[in-house]
């Protein structure tokens, strides 16, 4: 018995090591996973997985937990799987009033505004340049400006300009400004938008304390209103709540799993998505106010945990790093802030293989955004055409994808890293129509297709993993210098004192 027993151990690992990469990868992905996932991700209960939100760190604790039971580690160092940190999140005042020699503006934008209470006699400095300074005192009052500069009072203008305008108010010992804008109501919102809501990892600058009550406002007027100014005395009264700062604590999801190969395991591959998506946001024709986020990025979240399964059973001779992104959608904050406190050294990250995406109008490809740019190319088209699927790269150049997920903090960085995301060859209404839309929902997905997808992803991925030659940027990439730093094969510049 116990001999027949030994033929039968030693007859199925036979079968076992003769599995090939893409058989691994057919029996670990299936539709039942995937949709456990990606339904639980884009829950309504998740409330669009806002970062900073209490429901995105229950997403977390999925993805954390998910790869525990998959048999993926924690963080070696802390024995977690969590990269918790804190971003600064600022939104505009809630009240905001301006008024000039008696006359109300509604239109004002909060460049900085503390809370306050102001009214007094204000100068009028032209375009508020180091020459209209020129024989003034401004120490101890607020001052009027023109947006933009003798060249252009543009929306570009504006915002080029205020800055060094703001530094210079500052510098002559002005304790505000309001500087005129002329903008047309479409330039008007959009630059509203661009100073609403901000969130950021915060630096140095933010350090408490390190602010002073300077308040420098956008009032946005007509130019016959505007050459009253020249020749009147001028008064002026401000009342506002003020800017509010916030800060969010949120977190990046990794995990590692060591490669099988003496030598080749300390080189990582990282398999990377972010799983924050907008959160509750304006209503559609149905009253439906959650963006779940489905496509993005509940595919990609689970195009990872389908590697992080894979390689839990079938480990590739590389090592590997799961990386789950918070902050992706409040500008790549997630991936940011990895970088700049990498687990271990970056590196040892030889490839980033990332997915996102905004949707799909082609269940016959997988883009790649990236693609044609790292010699990892003929793997991740071997692995999608195995599962009947065609890899292409970015059809729409124009758009900078590339330059618009995580992969690209990694890149800048010099570590090749694509983005592979759903099958689309063009921008259009199919794509719009779910794209940072409250109807992007797991319901409306095509499991099938998303099979051969995943599928794709896992055999791709172990693909670069096994083979001996480490993946590279093809030659000539913008990112190579980068990357012939990064992994040491050139010296540093040295630094010229
Ligand atoms: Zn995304």
């Amino acid at each position: 018995m116990k001999f027949l027993l030994s033929i039968i151990t030693f007859a199925f690992t036979c079968i076992l090591t003769a599995q090939t990469d893409a058989e691994m990868a057919l029996t670990t992905v299936n539709k039942n996973d995937i949709e456990g996932h990606i339904y639980f991700l884009a829950d309504d209960v998740l409330n669009g997985r806002a970062t900073g939100s209490p429901e995105l760190k229950i997403a977390a604790s999925y993805l954390a937990n998910t790869m525990r039971g998959y048999g993926i580690k924690p963080n070696p160092a802390t024995k977690s799987y969590y990269q918790t940190f804190n971003l600064l999140q600022t939104t505009p005042p809630n009240m905001l009033k301006v008024a000039i020699n008696g006359d109300n503006y509604p239109h004002t934008i909060a460049v900085e505004a503390n809370e306050t209470e102001l009214s007094g006699e204000t100068v009028y400095l032209g375009f508020g340049t180091e020459d209209d300074y020129k024989g003034k005192n401004v120490k101890g009052k607020l001052i009027i400006v023109n947006g933009g500069t003798p060249e252009s009072s543009d929306a570009r203008a504006v915002y080029g300009a205020h800055k060094v305008k703001q530094q210079l108010a500052i510098k002559n010992g002005a304790i505000g400004m309001i500087e005129m804008t002329l903008l047309e109501e479409d330039w008007w919102s959009r630059i509203s938008h661009l100073m609403g809501e901000n969130v950021k990892i915060p630096d140095a600058t933010d350090a408490e304390g390190s602010k002073n009550d300077f308040i420098h406002l956008w009032v946005n007027t007509t130019a016959e209103k505007l050459s009253a100014f020249n020749t009147s005395k001028l008064s002026y009264s401000i009342e506002t709540d003020g800017k509010k700062e916030k800060t969010l604590v949120t977190q990046n999801v990794v995990g590692v799993l060591e490669g099988t190969d003496p030598k080749l395991k300390n080189e990582y591959i990282m398999y990377s998505a972010h799983y924050d998506h907008v959160g509750i946001g304006t209503p559609d024709a149905k009253g439906d106010s959650i963006y779940n986020g489905a496509r993005d990025n509940a595919i990609g979240t689970t195009a990872v945990l389908s590697m992080a399964k894979n390689l839990g059973k079938y480990p590739t001779k590389r090592s590997a790093v799961f990386i789950f992104f918070t902050g992706e959608e409040k500008g790549l904050l997630g991936s940011q802030y990895y970088v700049a406190n990498p687990l271990f050294p970056l590196k040892q990250i030889v490839y980033g293989f990332n997915t996102d995406g905004g949707g799909y109008n082609n269940t016959k490809l997988a883009t790649v955004i990236g693609l044609n740019r790292t010699t990892a190319k003929k793997h991740i088209v071997a692995g999608a055409a195995a599962f009947g699927l065609e890899a292409i790269d970015d059809p729409a150049p124009e758009q900078g994808l590339f330059d618009r997920s995580d992969n690209v903090s990694f890149a800048k960085v010099g570590i090749p890293a694509p983005t592979y995301s759903t099958g689309f060859d063009v921008f259009d209404d199919e794509i719009n129509k779910y794209y940072h839309q409250a109807g992007d929902e797991a319901d409306s997905l095509d499991y099938d297709y998303l099979l051969k997808f995943y599928q794709g992803y896992v055999l791709s991925g172990r693909m670069i993993a096994n083979d001996p030659e480490t993946p590279f940027w093809v030659k000539g990439d913008k990112y190579e210098a980068a990357a012939n730093i990064l992994y040491g094969k050139v010296l540093e510049a040295p630094i010229k004192n």
